[in-house]
């Protein structure tokens, strides 16, 4: 998805911003910024035509002084290695942010799934998750779902790696409820978003979020959430563009009957009646207060962030901003609430579902919530200090937060 750029690069100079702050010396920015371990896995399926193809499959564990690492699998035709090592560091920020006990990791496989059979999808997951099992576990990596993977795919994460380790539904999260996922799993991301949104509209510009507008990139399980809760709370969601095309109404769109018809059509907004269809190229520039990227990384650019009149971007996508986005919305005086806090619903909820298979103890749906928003709204404030004590961006005054939480812990264990 970052041909034209490296996300890792982009993730380590957001990285120096932060040590920069803290006068870290070279020695330790690079010991905190190299992966602990990397794999890269060979994965040849027979496909249902009966030709062979040869898929490749990655894991990097990025750091794990805090607790077993923790991140997602993500199924991308475009998807390489500095990609997931990009993904894999932000996720040891943001298991910091939040003050899990994780660690930071991700993965995924080469290949486009919308081109694969449903038993093609199986035994490409099955055959990764059997190459990489021996780095995985519940005290080492628990994986969990990203782009195009979902409770399904997870069903086939913990089934393969029990095949050689026993019944370990603690070994990835994100699986189905039947199979010890945990109550509001699915919507925890976009209701993080939901909720950071509120805590930086409401709580820090001083605005009501009864009928704001908002605009989205994604429409997936991070968008379509995040659009719901939004939408719920008196939000009006204006415009929306994903893969398969854009629709937008400037009194706010139907967000129920536009999720039916995302579930009816193959995934895409495209094509829904009660909205104008436009070109999702044109996204960034359309009238908004609150915009919210949730599709891929480096999608706001030194070309893309001129155009935003938005007065806050809150990051439900990882790493959709690069560095020269982040001057631009800074010189503009637009805050960006950072995908490292924004998005940080998910990983929080993933721990209550780890917990949970842990202990088998379940939880109901307004428990979880309840404790998500307890979480999401400590490391707002957390993160809130930071801003004030350095007078710097969310992002940094997060990625300070988080490097000294990873540095304290690195430190008392050791070198
Ligand atoms: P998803 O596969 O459910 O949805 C992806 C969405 O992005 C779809 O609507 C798709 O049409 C859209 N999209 C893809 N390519 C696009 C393009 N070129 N232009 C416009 N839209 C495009 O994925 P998801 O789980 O919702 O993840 C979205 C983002 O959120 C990713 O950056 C992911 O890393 C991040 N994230 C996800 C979770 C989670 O719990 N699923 C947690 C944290 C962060």
């Amino acid at each position: 998805m970052t041909a034209h750029m490296n996300l890792f690069e982009n993730v380590n100079r957001q990285f120096d911003g932060a040590a920069d702050l803290l006068g870290l010396s070279q020695e330790i920015r690079e010991l905190l910024k190299t992966p602990y371990r990397e794999v890269t896995v060979a994965m040849p399926i027979r496909m249902d035509d009966g030709t062979l193809r040869v898929f490749r499959g990655y894991r990097v564990q990025h750091n794990g002084v805090r607790g077993p690492q923790k991140g997602g699998i993500r199924y991308h035709p475009d998807l390489d290695l500095d990609d997931v090592r990009a993904l894999a560091s932000l996720m040891t920020w943001q298991t910091a942010v939040v003050n899990l006990p994780f660690g930071g990791a991700m993965g995924g496989i080469q290949c486009d799934p919308s081109r694969m059979t449903q038993h093609e999808l199986e035994m490409l997951t099955r055959r990764y998750i059997a190459k990489i099992s021996m780095v995985l576990g519940p005290t080492r990596d628990v994986p969990s779902p990203d782009v195009n993977t979902s409770a399904q795919t997870m069903a086939w994460v913990m089934d393969e790696y029990g095949r050689k380790n026993g019944y370990q539904p603690a070994c990835v999260t994100g699986k189905p409820l039947e199979l010890g996922g945990i109550q509001g799993r699915e919507a925890a991301t976009g209701k993080g978003v939901a909720i950071c949104t509120r805590a930086a509209w409401e709580g820090l510009l001083g605005h009501s979020l009864q009928g704001a507008t908002v605009a989205l990139q994604g429409f997936g399980n991070v968008g379509s959430f995040s659009a719901a809760f939004l939408h719920e709370a008196g939000a009006r969601i204006t415009a929306v563009a994903d893969q398969g095309g854009a629709v937008r109404a400037p009194g706010g769109l139907d967000v129920p009957a536009l999720r039916a018809h995302v579930r009816a059509q193959g995934g895409t907004v495209a094509g829904f009646p009660g909205g104008e269809a436009f070109d999702p190229a044109t996204l960034w520039a359309q009238p908004c207060d609150i915009l919210i990227p949730a599709a891929l990384g480096g999608v706001l650019t030194k070309d893309t962030a001129p155009l935003v009149s938005a007065r806050l971007v809150v990051e439900g996508a990882n790493a959709p901003s690069t560095p020269e986005a982040d001057h631009i919305f800074q010189a503009k005086g637009i805050p960006v609430l950072p995908d490292i806090l924004a998005n940080a619903g998910g990983v929080t909820v993933s721990y209550f579902e780890w917990v949970q298979n842990l202990q088998q103890l379940y939880s109901d749906e307004a428990e979880v919530f309840a404790k998500e928003e307890k979480i999401l709204l400590q490391a707002f404030r957390d993160v809130q200090d930071k801003v004030k004590a350095h007078g710097c961006t969310w992002r940094t005054g997060a990625l300070v937060l988080a490097l000294e939480r990873v540095k304290t812990a690195n430190e008392l264990r050791g070198w």
